[in-house]
């Protein structure tokens, strides 16, 4: 009797499960995009702090105009004017200057003209118009941004307009990359027979940094027990330990045993997905570790399926997908009965929806094909027939 394998989603809850947010310490507002808040970032001051002038103009009564006014003061960003306005005045006045107190309304340069001396003659405007009211865009005290957003750069810039120079984000996972496989050399070194280039530590730390992780590359290790052993025991200081390669059914295929050996829990070993299958995640010591399959398309899906969201699940964040979007298909496709599949494709927007072009070459160790998607098509298992035009969803990537 063969189990069923577990489902993406099942397999994902599994890991989502064993998941403990870390713990919060400040951050300056310049290092803070990406991370994710650990509480509600509120606003220091009203935005704008006082009414200001939304134009360069004349601060005027509005009750005054249209009208010939006597000009007395200048206001400026940054230097206020320095009396109060009356009746029949108007104090010329610069974007985001205060609005000197007795006026309510700012007349346009541009429907204005100086009449000669300190005289101007100014169009029609209503009270409030060209006016912007303090605390218009928020309050102090308000909600900038709630726990668990992920920083992006909007949110930097309206922290820093409501005065707020520090924020509470929770520590970012320090995450060790162990390569296993003989066959394995550095870019940049000779070949030997029988070797390859050691790819995936490159991916998995790209796709880790973009996911707010701070990465540590072990040494790779060949397929040898005790080295094996040695290297995983070094990634264990980590809060997550990515190993490629070295999970599957074959002799040489010795990640799971070592992480056994050393007091690993095993989750799960194999998820009804395709490319990926062979995923194995265990947590040792307090250490999520995830086993990824060394072909570096495997290991690039089962990356984004299963590690990201971890990654941020482990900042506390709110959203931690995968964010699937629905597009159609360019070409027809058939699902498999077994495993739900993710096919690589290019995403285009045509008549304002997305179309995607499954490309050629999908097999797992074709690393070069898969860099020209933008898209993983999820094809879910026993869906059949999928034809031209089928509305699908699929991850951008
Ligand atoms: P494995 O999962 O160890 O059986 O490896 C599956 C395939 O992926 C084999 O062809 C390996 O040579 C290849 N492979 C394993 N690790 C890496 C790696 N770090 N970079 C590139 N290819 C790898
Ligand atoms: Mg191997």
């Amino acid at each position: 009797m063969v189990a069923r394998l577990p489902g993406i989603a099942d397999a994902l809850a599994l890991v989502l499960a064993r998941v403990r947010p870390l713990l919060p310490e400040d951050v300056s507002l310049a290092g803070a995009t990406g991370r994710v808040l650990a509480a509600d970032a509120r606003a220091a001051v009203d935005l704008p702090p006082f009414d200001s002038s939304a134009m360069d103009g004349f601060a005027v009564r509005a009750r005054d105009t249209p009208g010939r006014l006597q000009l007395v003061d200048h206001a400026a960003a940054g230097r206020p004017a320095a009396r109060a306005l009356e009746g029949g005045e108007a104090i010329a006045i610069s974007t985001g200057a205060v609005i000197p107190a007795g006026a309510d309304a700012v007349v346009p340069v541009e429907r204005t003209e100086r009449a000669g001396g300190d005289l101007v003659d100014v169009g029609g405007v209503t009270t409030g118009e060209n006016r912007r009211s303090r605390g218009g865009d928020t309050r102090t005290g308000d909600l900038v941004a709630a726990a668990g957003a992920r920083l992006r750069p909007p949110h930097i810039g309206a922290l820093a307009a409501t005065g707020v120079p520090l924020v509470s984000c929770t520590r970012r996972p320090r995450v060790a990359v162990l390569a296993t496989g003989t066959e394995l050399r550095a870019p940049g070194e000779p070949l030997g027979a029988g070797e390859i280039y050691e790819s995936n530590t490159f991916l998995l730390r790209a796709q880790l940094e973009s996911a707010g992780a701070e990465v540590v590359v072990l040494t790779p290790v060949a397929d040898d027990e005790l080295a094996t052993g040695v290297a995983l025991e070094a990634g264990l200081a980590a809060d997550v330990l990515l190993t490629s390669g070295g999970v599957s059914v074959g002799e040489h295929d010795l990640v799971r045993r070592s992480l056994a050996g050393l007091g690993g829990e095993e989750v799960f070993w194999r998820v009804a997905v395709r490319p990926g299958k062979p995923i194995a995640f265990s947590v040792c010591r307090g250490t999520l570790v995830f086993g990824l399959p060394g072909n570096p398309v495997s290991a690039l899906v089962g990356f984004e399926l299963f590690v990201r969201p971890a990654i941020l699940a482990l900042q506390g964040a709110t959203e931690t997908g995968p964010a699937y979007l629905p597009g159609r298909l360019a070409s027809g496709l058939r699902a498999g009965d077994e495993r739900d599949e993710l096919v690589r494709a290019r995403a285009r927007v045509e008549a304002a929806e997305v179309v995607l072009e499954p490309l050629s070459g999908q097999e797992s160790h074709m690393i070069v094909r898969a860099a020209a998607a933008n898209a993983l098509v999820l094809l879910p298992r026993g869906a059949g027939e999928l034809p031209v035009g089928a509305t699908v969803r699929y991850l951008p990537i």
